[in-house]
């Protein structure tokens, strides 16, 4: 199966990378949202917040901590910013591959949409 986000985490397709560790990347999203708005993947392939089992709960984990320390690198910390996990068709995911949405750079309106 063809994944978009597998196949820039081996590097087939190029993205502007923020952050790599042995577990997840940051990358640039391509349409963003916010000033500052960065995709947080994990490298395993995992398709929505659905899937997450006990054996993986940890790395949901992990992507939260990737979060806060790009914010801060990007200036965030203090402003403030939002960490998004879109799941499935009515919140709007659109890549089966799990990822956080880190944005930032702008107020934030609530409700989001
Ligand atoms: P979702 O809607 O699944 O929560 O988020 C998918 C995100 O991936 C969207 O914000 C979209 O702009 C972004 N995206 C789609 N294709 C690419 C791509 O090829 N490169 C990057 N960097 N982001 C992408
Ligand atoms: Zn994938």
């Amino acid at each position: 199966m063809e994944c978009l986000f597998c196949s820039i985490i081996n590097g087939e397709i190029k993205a502007d990378k923020v952050y790599e560790d042995e577990l997840s990347i940051g990358i640039r999203d391509i349409n963003p949202q916010a000033p500052v708005h960065v995709l947080i993947i994990p490298k395993k392939h995992i398709s929505t917040l659905n899937e997450i089992t006990e054996e993986n709960k940890k790395l949901i984990g992990h992507l939260f901590f990737v979060a806060k320390e790009i914010a801060k690198k990007e200036g965030l910390a203090e402003r403030g910013y939002r960490t998004v996990i879109n799941c499935n068709r009515e919140a709007g995911q659109t890549i089966f591959h799990i990822h956080l949405h880190l944005l930032g750079g702008r107020l934030m309106g609530w409700p989001p949409g």
